[in-house]
């Protein structure tokens, strides 16, 4: 079994979506990566909130994003903090900054994350897991 084949078949939960986050979550589930942008100081935002972190503003307004990113720093789980995790570690969680701006914190898949590198290039990948969608992401030797 593959490792997006293991993710399929994990018993995990959450994520816990409220009304705030419910959009990010739905563009998910229909493939698109959505990110808020700031109506007043033209900032983009992640994760998902009510008011705007440069201006307080809460014009926020969802848009679509690139699901492009570049690697910043990760670190290797080998002790998930739920057993349900356990069928895929070890397994590398990063810090990726979005092409549009705001880092995020996502589980990468890579076979090998020995060979991870900072700044390189990197997609979203969306994978069914428990029956949710969930955003991964992946290299991308297409921008090396
Ligand atoms: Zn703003």
């Amino acid at each position: 079994m593959n490792l997006i084949e293991k993710l399929r078949h994990l018993d995990v939960p959450g994520p816990t979506i409220t009304s705030v986050t419910k959009p990010f979550w739905e563009g998910v589930a229909s493939g698109e990566f959505l990110i808020q942008k700031c109506g007043e100081c033209d900032k983009n935002v992640f994760y998902p909130r009510t008011h705007c972190p440069h201006c307080w503003s809460n014009r926020l307004e969802w848009t679509p994003a690139s699901g492009k990113a570049r690697l910043k720093t990760y670190s290797v789980v080998h002790h998930p903090g739920h057993p349900g995790w356990q069928d895929v570690a070890p397994y590398p969680l990063g810090i990726i900054e979005l092409e549009e701006g705001p880092s995020m914190l996502t589980q990468l898949l890579v076979d090998s994350p020995e060979d991870l590198k900072m700044g390189d290039a990197l997609h979203v990948k969306f994978v069914e897991v428990n029956e949710i969608w969930r955003p991964f992401f992946e290299r991308d030797s297409s921008r090396d």
